[in-house]
C-alpha cells in the first residue's frame, strides 16, 4: 500500500489551500474527496468578502481553487472516510472504496447538513436535496417543501421560490409572525410540524407529517432538508469541544502527533473562507 506524507480530509477551500501549500513543499500528497472539490463554496450564491473578488458566485470561486490544485498536480481521490486509525506513527484511513495510510494527515471536512432522521436519504438524488442553491433547477414550475426548524429553512426557501411553483414549509418551531409578514405569494409556512416520512416510489410523490400531533400529507416533486449543520467527527479519536468541533493549538495541530484540523470543523470563532485558507496554509507548512 502506497504511503503519503499527508492526506488531506476534504476538498474545501480549507483542505485545497493546505494542498497548495504542502505540494509546494514537494510533499507527497493526495485529498480524499466524498462529493465535489469546492465543498460549502459551491453553495454559495454570492461571496462579497473574499480578499480579490468584490462580488462572484461560489462555483466559480471554486472552479479557481480547484485550478490551482490541477495546475500544482495534486492527487484528487473520490472517496468518503468512514473511519481512521491516528496513531503516533503511520495514520489509516478507511473509505469506503480503499484504504490510505500517511505519515500525517489533514482534517479538513467542515460541517455537515443536520438530518431528519426519518427514511429521506433514502430519496437521495430521487427527490430529497440538503442544498437549494446546487438543486432548485431541477425542480423547475414544480412543487417542493423545506422542511425547516426555527426559520432555518427561511434562505432556502426564497432562491426555491425562484424557479418552483409553490414552496411550502414545514417548520418544527412556531413562525406565525414570519407567516404574516412572508409576502412572497409562492411561499407558504406551516409551523409546529415534525416530518414523519418522504413518501414516493421511484421519486419523491411527497412527504407524511404531523401538524400540531395531526397527521398529514403534502404532495410535492422535492423534499429540501434545511435544518442548520454539525460538526461530525466521531471518526477522529481527539481532543474536541462539547459541539464536537475539533481542538487545535494556533498551528492547527491536534491532540494528536502528526494531525491537523482546519477550516470549519475546528473550534474557532470565525468560520469563514479566509479563515478556512489561513489554517490550510499554515497545516500545509507544517504536514
Ligand atoms: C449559508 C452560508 C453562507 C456563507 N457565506 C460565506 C461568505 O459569504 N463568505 C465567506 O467567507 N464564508 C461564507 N460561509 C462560510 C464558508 O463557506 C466556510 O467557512 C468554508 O467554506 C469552510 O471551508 P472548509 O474547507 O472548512 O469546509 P467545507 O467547504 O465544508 O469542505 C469540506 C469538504 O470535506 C468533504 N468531506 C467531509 N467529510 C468527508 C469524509 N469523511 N471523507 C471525504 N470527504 C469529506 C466535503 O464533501 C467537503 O467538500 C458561508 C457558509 C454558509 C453555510
Amino acid at each position: 500500500m502506497k504511503t503519503y506524507d499527508c492526506l488531506i480530509i476534504g476538498g474545501g477551500v480549507g483542505g485545497m489551500s493546505a494542498a497548495i501549500y504542502a505540494k509546494r513543499r514537494n510533499k507527497n500528497i493526495a485529498i480524499i474527496e466524498k462529493f465535489s472539490l469546492g465543498g460549502e463554496v459551491l453553495e454559495l450564491q454570492r461571496i462579497n468578502n473574499f480578499p480579490s473578488q468584490a462580488d462572484i458566485d461560489g462555483i466559480t470561486l471554486s472552479q479557481l481553487f480547484s485550478k490551482q490544485i490541477d495546475a500544482l498536480g495534486v492527487e484528487v481521490i473520490y472517496d468518503e472516510i468512514t473511519s481512521t486509525k491516528l496513531s503516533e506513527f503511520d495514520k489509516i484511513l478507511v473509505g469506503k472504496k480503499d484504504t490510505y495510510v500517511a505519515k500525517s494527515v489533514i482534517i479538513a471536512c467542515g460541517m455537515t447538513y443536520i438530518e431528519a432522521g426519518v427514511n429521506e436519504n433514502d430519496f437521495l438524488g430521487k427527490g430529497v436535496s440538503y442544498c437549494a442553491v446546487c438543486d432548485a433547477n431541477f425542480y423547475k414550475n414544480k412543487p417542493v417543501c423545506v422542511i425547516s426548524k426555527d426559520g432555518s429553512g427561511l434562505k432556502a426557501a426564497k432562491v426555491l421560490a425562484e424557479v418552483c411553483s409553490e414552496v411550502t414549509i414545514l417548520d418544527e418551531g412556531d413562525m406565525e409572525l414570519i407567516s404574516k409578514a412572508n409576502t412572497n405569494k409562492k411561499i407558504k409556512i406551516i409551523s409546529d410540524t415534525k416530518l414523519v416520512k418522504v413518501i414516493g416510489d421511484e421519486n419523491v410523490r411527497g412527504v407524511e407529517y404531523t401538524q400540531s400531533g395531526k397527521m398529514k400529507t403534502l404532495e410535492c416533486d422535492g423534499v429540501f432538508i434545511s435544518l442548520g449543520r454539525k460538526a461530525k467527527t466521531d471518526i477522529y479519536d481527539l481532543k474536541k469541544d462539547e459541539q464536537g468541533f475539533i481542538i487545535t493549538d494556533e498551528n492547527m495541530r491536534t491532540s494528536r502527533y502528526g494531525v491537523f484540523a482546519v477550516g470549519d470543523i475546528r473550534k474557532k470563532n470565525l468560520r469563514q473562507i479566509v479563515t478556512a485558507c489561513s489554517d490550510g496554509a499554515i497545516a500545509g507548512q507544517l504536514c
